[in-house]
Order: structure tokens, then sequence, then C-alpha cells
């Protein structure tokens, strides 16, 4: 009999989780998080999620599921099914099909693997059973080390003449400033806490729990500037019913406010005084829920 349970994983440069999700009762029944191998090579992530997959599935005392998705930190091409390239891991060109075969050899067990980009899984997931349940229009930006995004209309994930729509943290929202895509000026550049990091010596945290209470700060001011700029350009182009912001950065003391203020200016006047900020519910599970019904929600 094939398990109607879907095997879910979210890749990334320093951690891999891995849950196994009930569709039916809508219900991540176990997850759990290994260490991303050092050599960060498709075979041995491949192998690590296998092995805590099965681990899962024996603690739980289900069978290994035979589908799934794995939610990848890059850009995929579904024309071709290659995740075209994941920086973080050093992932470029590979086809997901590799990705499907070295988790079956290691699990012992065949289990067919849908690739998608890991901030679209989280707007899906977070759609599905987090703060964005319910709407059919939505934004989501995952404020992290990068910067993430994924865009729902009318209930279907966007997804773009070649599977790459929606990469909001490469939007255009200065001039200057290089992004590690190869791009100019990109939000990423400015509103990722790598680089707020590096500009300010310290970490994200210490640096906003000093901004908050009054200590000036050129880079926390381009981080906000920046993402008022990314907010408004998504909410012109789209006019979405919320914008949902997920990843640990949106747990910054106070964000919500500060950036809705920042965000004014940069509306047009119909725009102003209606655009609903809101935070994820599902924060890191999200994009294993999304991950694990990825690929049945694809058009
Ligand atoms: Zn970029």
């Amino acid at each position: 009999m094939t398990s109607r349970l879907r095997l879910a994983a979210d890749v990334g440069g320093h951690s891999i989780a891995v849950g196994i999700w009930d569709p039916e009762r809508a219900l991540l029944l176990g997850s759990g998080v290994v260490d991303t191998p050092p050599d960060r090579s498709v075979s041995s992530v491949g192998t690590v999620l296998a092995l805590k997959a099965l681990e899962l599935c024996e603690d739980l005392g289900v069978p290994f599921p035979s589908r799934g998705g794995v939610a990848l930190p890059g850009m995929l091409d579904r024309s071709r099914s290659v995740l075209v390239s994941a920086p973080n891991l050093c992932w470029h060109d590979v086809p997901l099909e590799e990705i499907s075969s070295v988790v079956s050899c290691a699990a012992g067990s065949s289990v067919e693997l849908y690739g998608e980009n890991d901030a679209n899984c989280y707007a899906l997931g977070e759609m599905m059973a987090g703060s964005a349940k319910g709407l059919s229009d939505f934004v989501l930006f995952t404020l992290g080390t990068g910067v993430g995004c994924g865009v729902v209309l009318r209930g279907r994930l966007l997804i773009g003449s070649n599977g790459m729509a929606g990469e909001g943290g490469h939007m255009v929202v200065r001039d200057d400033i290089p992004c590690g895509c190869g791009g100019l000026g990109h939000l990423e550049a400015l509103a990722g806490a790598d680089r707020v990091e590096a500009r300010g010596k310290r970490s994200f945290k210490e640096q906003w729990d000093d901004f908050v209470k009054g200590t000036p700060s050129e880079a926390l001011e381009d981080f906000l500037d920046a993402l008022s700029r990314g907010i408004a350009s998504a909410v012109h182009l789209l006019d979405p019913e919320a914008v949902v912001l997920g990843g640990g950065v949106s747990r910054a003391q106070g964000l919500l406010p500060l950036l809705a203020d920042r965000l004014e200016p940069y509306l047009a006047g119909a725009f102003r005084g209606k655009v609903r900020l809101i935070l994820s519910s599902l924060m890191e599970k999200a994009p294993l829920v999304g991950a694990a019904m990825a690929g049945e929600m694809r058009d």
C-alpha cells in the first residue's frame, strides 16, 4: 500500500530540517534538524536527509513516504527540472532527479521528491497552515541572512516563464551596492542580516537592540529603507491582501510599526494606510509544510 504521507525537507547551508507531513490531517507528524555536512555535496546532503527521515519514520511507526518535496535555497528552472544555482550550498545545475535518487538510495526506498525554492515553500506553508491561511493574494518576505520572497496570487504560487518568479530579494532598491547574485543594488544586499552584521561588526540582534533604544546605525537605516522600498514596489505591482514577514529577523522587536512608518512615503496615495503587514506564524516549520505539498500545488 502506498503511504499517503509526504517527506518534507528544507535544505540550508548550515542545517537541514526534515519532516513527515500528513496531507489528510494537514499536520506535521514529526520533524527534526541535522547539520548540513561540511562538504555540502548533493550526495552527503541527500544521505543525511534520508537517514533523518528514516529515523523519524521509525519513531512515528509510519512507512517511508514515496513522495514529497525539498525546499532549496536557490533558483530553479522548472522547464529543465534543474536547480540552477544555490550559492550557499555551492550547487550549480543540479538535476532534481539526482536529489530524489540519492535520497531513495540512502533510504533503501524509492521516493519522488519535488524541488521548490525555499521562500516559495515558506509562502505555501503559511498559506496552508499559518498566518496566510485564508488569503489568496499575498507576498511573503523571509528576512534572515539573505532576503527570500514568495508570491501567491489567486491561491497559486507565482511561477514565471522559467520558474524563477518572485525573486523579490533581488528587486533593485538602490543604484550601487553589489549583491551576492552578481547584480547591483538589490534588496538583499542591504537588508540581509549578513550584510548588516558585516557593516556593523556585531550581531544583527545586538545592533537592533541598541538601535531601538536610540543608538544611530547607518546599516539599520539602510536595512529599513531598502525593505520599505522593496515592500512598496511589491505592493504597487501586485496589490496584495497582505505582506507577510518571516525568518528570524522578522522577530526583531518593534520591526512592524517602524517599517509601516518608513513605508508610507514610498507608497502611492491610493495605497497609503492600507498595507497590511503581518508576521509569519509557522516560522521555521513553514518551508517544511510548503515543501511537502509543493509538488501538488504546481500549475
Ligand atoms: Zn541579487
